[in-house]
């Protein structure tokens, strides 16, 4: 055969397999109690560490990333698993589940919650059900999103889960329930097992009332939740932000001493540069402040005040499109009272 027809040939083989690959990896269903997912759901370990991770996509949840929008994690110890967040439906929570078990088969002791947001707790439904029901820790302003009983829940609460068996049929369905705290704390949580310390500290109202942290000192390891931003703009556009608290809680992050040395946060890559990641959240918080500001002195309305100010350092960042409008409007309107 003709090189050229022979090269011809073996480059449509190529092409044919790597179809074929791309089919089987796209088709690659998983059944759950919760519904089918085709999800890769890759497991990233913390460099030497017994921490590990799931890296959600960016972007609303909906039917194209099947509700992985989160990230979550978790601790293994020799007395049991410490679990932080758990995505955003029963069905992730469920594959949660089967990757823990893939690392260990101690308990699942403990998950603690971030935040009381949809895309970080639905998967507690899976953990109750499937994992032995650990102890569930958050906040005590969780319960203003989750409070009261199964049937009657936190307006907030209800009316997201609404919306969500919507959006993310069949993994969130009429089955599905939101998982209250079984114990909240004040100020922090802290206790010890398996010889590491786990201190849990409330760091809202930031990003939502409840905003809790857990550091793992003996590892370096950092679970900030919805606190840091990394690679993405932060979502600010709340009713619950409390941006002057918020910038409290990074300049207490970037004061732990010794620092941590690995960050996993709510959304976007785990980072090692904990400096810059802190960085970056507060550095987007207080350049929309200054550019509302600026525009406040200048009597202008929030419409000029955007259009004038520059946003080429931020225009290319993921979520831009979907949060700066809405965040800059909640800074305006926030900042008004203080200028008229
Ligand atoms: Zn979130």
């Amino acid at each position: 055969m003709h090189t050229c027809a022979r090269n011809l040939l073996r480059s449509l083989s190529v092409i044919g397999s790597l179809f074929i690959i791309s089919l089987s990896v796209q088709a690659k269903l998983v059944e759950t109690p919760y519904g089918a997912v085709s999800h890769p759901f890759k497991l990233h370990q913390v460099p030497g560490k017994p921490v590990y991770y799931l890296v959600g996509e960016s972007g609303v949840p909906g039917a194209n990333n099947e509700g992985h929008t989160s990230n979550a994690g978790f601790v293994v110890t020799d007395e049991g698993v410490v679990v932080y967040d758990a995505l955003g439906t029963p069905a992730l929570g469920y594959r949660m589940i089967q990757r823990i078990r893939e690392v260990t088969d101690k308990p699942i002791k403990k998950v603690i919650v971030g935040h009381y947001h949809a895309d970080h707790i639905y998967g507690l439904q899976a953990f109750e059900q499937h994992a032995g029901d650990p102890e569930v820790i958050a906040h005590k302003l969780a319960l203003g999103y989750v409070g009261g009983s199964r049937v009657s829940q936190g307006e907030a609460g209800q009316r997201r889960l609404k919306q969500r068996r919507e959006v993310l049929f069949p993994w969130v369905d009429e089955n599905t329930y939101l998982v209250p705290p079984d114990t909240t704390f004040e100020k922090e949580y802290n206790f010890k097992m398996g010889g590491l310390t786990f201190n849990v500290l409330h760091l809202g109202p930031a990003h939502a009332p409840g905003d809790s942290i857990l550091l793992v000192k003996e590892l370096g390891v950092l679970f900030s939740g919805d606190v840091i931003y990394k690679g993405r703009i932060p979502f600010l556009d709340s009713p619950e932000t409390d941006i002057n608290n918020w910038l409290k809680g990074l300049d207490y992050l970037a004061n732990l001493k010794p620092a941590p040395s690995f960050i996993i946060p709510g959304h976007g890559d785990a980072e090692t540069d904990v400096a810059s990641a802190l960085l970056y959240t507060k550095e987007y918080i207080e350049y929309v402040i200054n550019a509302m500001k600026a525009g406040l002195k200048d009597l202008s309305s929030f419409q000029e005040t955007y259009n004038n100010t520059d946003w080429s350092k931020y225009e290319n960042m993921p979520a831009f499109k979907a949060s700066n409008r809405g965040n800059a409007y909640r800074i305006y309107l926030e900042l008004e009272p203080t200028f008229f």
